[in-house]
């Protein structure tokens, strides 16, 4: 990129509109987003910054004020153009034509200290060509929950899109899943791109492979650049794709998290998780767990996600087979499975303290794991906790030592398969060295944090905000999630 290229305004003494913007996007023409205004508000009180994510835009936080904050991504101030990016999508099963940025849009384009291009894009922005009779604005409790989720999916281990600010509007929004009136916020996110799968769909329904070829050979130059030497690289691209996303469905599956909206529009070009409405995390194992009220079928049911995103891989086919052989994409989704499972193993692995999958008890362990959390409904997140907060060495002496001191608890009708898993979790000990048991209590300690983020926490920490404007519980939980605890 030269300086030519860049639009950042290095006289502003603001860092955020001072930043060396790449107008990537931009670049490829208006065929992909329209030009949009940014709403006025009348008040901008800024509700949360990431201090965590400055460092990695070159900036030192205690050089940035709030004020800063609030002129960028609250008044919009010196930063054109804003685009509002066209997609469409398949939602709950159905080919939506209408859709794209309806109440947000690109700010901007950066490059990170580690390399990578990362987009600063708005919610609660106002309204753009997409918005479909919607306000164009964003709760504030649908700002802090998703400035929530994506902190712990991050801590968590997740591939995620993390919020940058979120900053309150002072306008009384009417909607029918929140008491109402409700307040209103915009909130910014910075994501590894906001291309979507549905970004391509569109390309397809339109009928133009020429604009198809051109998004795919910016996707791949910005965030595949270790494909571009390869030979067959788009088939190779949608192969990386393909075991991108099956890692991000395990990632959820170990979190126990479910997304609850995995339409088209909601699925990454670049495989990361990001726009988190009505998630939930699960509180007990319940493969039928939903977390979007209005999902009648349980489509985008916890236990559904893998199978759903390999679906949503196998409509992209569509929208890509004017640039990739068919065969080549049915080829890399048939290994969609094995990849999901090999990673869900590994990464369920290490939150029973294991590194390796090699025991000969692995597979067995973890599928006595799960019919456990399923038969005895304690909580899912708890029971790994409760791991991690009583292991001890030893564990390794007898079974009858392996959780003793625990909280956990299992009903009379699964005490007999809590039993069976005592004796193998202290027979899978037993496969290791006693010096060995240090690493394992570490391993426990950082897969399996105490705080997660069920509802009746998202809701003990926005009562207060909605009663008393009282925001200090609210930055405890962030802080809480944040430093893994
Ligand atoms: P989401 O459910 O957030 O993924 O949004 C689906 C689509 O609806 C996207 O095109 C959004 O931009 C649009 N949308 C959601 N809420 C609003 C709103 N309040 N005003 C305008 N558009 C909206
Ligand atoms: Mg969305």
């Amino acid at each position: 990129m030269t300086l030519a290229q860049t639009t950042s305004n290095k006289n502003s003494s603001n860092p955020f509109v001072s930043l060396n913007y790449e107008p990537a996007l931009e670049s490829l023409g208006n065929d992909y987003y329209d030009e949009v205004a940014a709403a006025e508000f009348q008040e901008h009180i800024l509700r949360w910054r990431n201090n965590s994510l400055l460092p990695q835009l070159g900036l030192d936080p205690q050089a940035v004020t709030d004020e800063d904050f609030i002129v960028a991504f609250g008044k919009f101030e010196s930063r054109k153009p804003l685009l509002a990016l066209r997609y469409h999508g398949y939602q709950f099963g159905e080919y939506n034509p209408r859709l794209g940025d309806g109440r947000g849009f690109l700010y901007g384009q950066v490059r990170g200290t580690d390399g990578e291009l990362y987009d600063f894009g708005t919610k609660g922005s106002g309204t753009t060509p997409y918005s479909r009779g919607g306000d164009g604005m964003l709760t504030l409790k649908g700002g802090l929950r998703e400035v929530l989720a994506a902190e712990a999916l991050h801590h968590m281990g997740v591939r995620t899109s993390r919020c940058l600010s979120m900053i309150e509007t002072g306008l009384s929004l009417w909607r029918g899943d929140e008491p109402s009136p409700t307040r209103s916020c915009v909130m910014v996110r910075m994501s590894r791109s906001h291309i979507r799968f549905g970004t391509f769909e569109r390309l397809h329904y339109l009928r133009r492979p020429d604009l198809t070829k051109k998004l795919l050979d910016h996707v791949i130059e910005q965030y595949y650049q270790h494909l571009i030497s390869e030979q067959n690289q788009y088939a190779v691209f949608y192969a990386e794709l393909v075991k991108r996303v099956a890692k991000l469905a395990a990632q959820w599956m170990t979190a126990g998290f479910c997304h609850a909206v995995l339409n088209t529009d909601n699925m990454s070009i670049t495989g990361e998780s990001f726009d988190y409405g009505p998630y939930g995390f699960i509180p007990t194992y319940q493969p039928y767990f939903t977390a979007a009220y209005f999902d009648y079928y349980r489509r985008y049911c916890y236990s559904q996600q893998p199978a759903i995103c390999k679906l949503n891989l196998e409509m992209l086919q569509e929208a890509l087979k004017a640039v990739i052989d068919p065969s080549d994409m049915d080829a890399a989704l048939a290994s969609f499975d094995q990849h999901y499972h090999s990673e869900y193993c590994s990464l369920m692995f290490k939150k029973l303290g294991f590194d390796q999958l090699t025991d000969p008890e692995a597979a067995e362990l973890l599928n006595l794991t799960i019919q456990f959390l399923q038969d005895s409904q304690v909580g899912y997140h708890l029971f790994f906790y409760e791991m991690a907060r009583t292991f001890s060495s030893k564990w390794r002496d007898e079974p009858g030592l392996v959780m003793a001191t625990s909280d956990i608890v299992p009903p009379s009708g699964a005490s007999e398969i809590f039993d069976n898993w005592c004796i193998l979790y202290h027979k899978m000990l037993n496969n290791y060295h006693p010096d060995q048991m240090d690493v394992i209590a570490q391993n426990l300690a950082r897969h399996n944090p105490k705080t997660v983020l069920l509802r009746p926490l998202i809701e003990s920490v926005w009562e207060p905000i909605s009663q008393e404007d009282n925001w200090q519980p609210f930055s405890e939980l962030i802080k809480l999630i944040q430093s893994g605890g």
